[in-house]
């Protein structure tokens, strides 16, 4: 049974016009996850169908369905979503500019275990993240673009996820900072089993941490396949890897 499950969801921000068209995809257990496509194709609408962001009046899911661990989540609310393991860390970052990222994780914790807990997993978080860690109590909104990318996935790591959604974090980072987060986000899933599903417009990047991708076009999955096989293939190529 996947993690995870989308069967035919058809989502509407108003009475005509639909961002998703019958979108189907599937996060397996401890897998990593990409959905790529240009900017429209439906991305970030799909992760907050997922996690349940969009008011129910715009954004509706109009068909189909969203399973999360065997169970149909459209009655949950994001906070339930999130108790369940499902977190997302939106595009854009949306740290506190105004705290330093200790209070940030701690502003994330959900606090309902001992404080021993919240200790334990704040020094987790900066074990994968060092940088951050040497930084942990500048304001956050003087840390660069990277480091407030790091922090913002930190975050997310505070609520134990089961599945982390992570919407562009390559965006406006240099190649080599892509990179060594990338490379963090590997390791994250290697050595806690937390599943990830990344949306990302940066397709050769994401195409060598994930296992598997969908390419969103227009609201429907036009391709999916293992990322070995969607980096062979000639169209994935041309229209996404810039012609190899
Ligand atoms: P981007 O990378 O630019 O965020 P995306 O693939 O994530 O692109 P979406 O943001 O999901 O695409 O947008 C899908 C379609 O839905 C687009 O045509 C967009 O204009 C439209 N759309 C997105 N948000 C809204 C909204 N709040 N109200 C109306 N239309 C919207």
């Amino acid at each position: 049974m996947s993690l995870l499950s989308l069967n035919n969801v058809e989502v509407a921000y108003d009475k005509v016009f639909l961002a998703i068209k019958g979108v189907s995809l599937d996060v397996e257990e401890g897998a990593m996850v990409a959905i790529l496509g240009a900017n429209g194709a439906g991305k970030s609408t799909t992760l907050k169908t997922i996690s349940g962001l969009l008011a129910p009046e715009r954004g509706a899911i109009r068909r189909g369905q969203v399973t999360f661990r065997g169970e149909d989540i459209g009655p949950h609310n994001p906070p339930q979503r999130v108790r369940m393991g499902l977190v997302h860390v939106l595009e854009g970052r949306r740290i506190f500019e105004h705290l330093t990222p200790d209070d940030n994780l701690l502003a994330a914790y959900p606090g309902r275990h001992a404080k021993s807990r919240y200790g334990d997993l704040r020094d987790q978080a900066y074990a994968y993240f060092p940088r951050l860690a040497e930084r942990s109590r500048t304001k956050a909104g003087y840390l660069s673009g990277g480091e407030q990318q790091m922090l913002a996935i930190a975050r997310a790591l505070m609520t134990e996820p089961r599945l982390i959604m992570l919407d562009e974090p390559s965006l406006g980072l240099a190649p080599v900072l892509v990179k060594e987060i990338f490379s963090i986000i590997r390791t994250i899933n290697q050595t806690q089993g937390t599943s990830v599903l990344l949306v990302e417009q940066n397709a050769r990047a994401a195409l060598d941490i994930v296992d598997h991708a969908y390419l969103l076009e227009n609201g429907h999955v036009v391709m999916s396949g293992s990322a070995e096989a969607l980096k062979q293939n000639p169209d994935v190529q041309e229209f996404y890897l810039g012609g190899g």
